[in-house]
């Protein structure tokens, strides 16, 4: 009789756990951890050498939302992402790659609704292209180590440089100090 009672209760479990799993996706522990090592495939912080990946590899590996801003230079929605409005002490990291892009001494409240900073933390950890996409002349920012799409740089920022670089969320990853 107990063994049976057991057996029901695990059976419960299993179903409750997978209950939770389909409900909440990535709230699952069993399905986030092989999630979080994939996409870390690339990602090494101490690292600021050229990587040359695929679109394709990078496809395999980032999650969805950071592939779009990345790889094909997309753009998340205003005030949607988690560090327009976050000033804790420490590093902006690329998401896809590790590399270090900016500090937080050098992000500012914009109130464009994407994180804004006045510098990069050093010469060559972000690099620049022309972008006449959108019928606008914009100066893309990218990563300088992976080339990822990080956001535009524009003329309107505080001093010293009077420059904001405004950043996609979804494509750093913090580091507090
Ligand atoms: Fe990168």
């Amino acid at each position: 009789m107990l063994p049976t009672i057991r057996t029901a209760f695990a059976k419960l479990n299993y179903l409750t756990g997978l209950m939770v799993c389909l409900m909440f996706g990535s709230g699952c522990s069993n399905a986030q951890t092989p999630t979080t090592m994939k996409e870390k495939a690339y990602y090494n912080p101490a690292d600021t050498n050229q990587l040359k990946v695929s679109n394709e590899e990078w496809k395999k590996v980032l999650d969805p939302k950071v592939y779009d801003i990345a790889r094909n230079k997309g753009t998340e929605y205003a005030f949607s992402g988690q560090y327009w409005n976050h000033y804790e002490t420490g590093v902006y990291h690329c998401a896809a790659c590790g590399n270090p892009l900016f500090k937080s001494d050098g992000k500012f409240e914009s109130s464009c609704g994407w994180p804004s900073f006045f510098e990069p933390i050093r010469e060559g950890s972000v690099k620049y292209a022309d972008d006449h996409s959108h019928g606008m002349n914009r100066i893309e920012v990218m990563c300088g180590r992976c080339d990822a799409h990080l956001g535009h740089i524009f003329d309107d920022g505080p001093p010293p440089t009077y420059k904001r670089y405004c950043i996609n969320s979804v494509i750093l990853q913090f580091e507090k100090k």
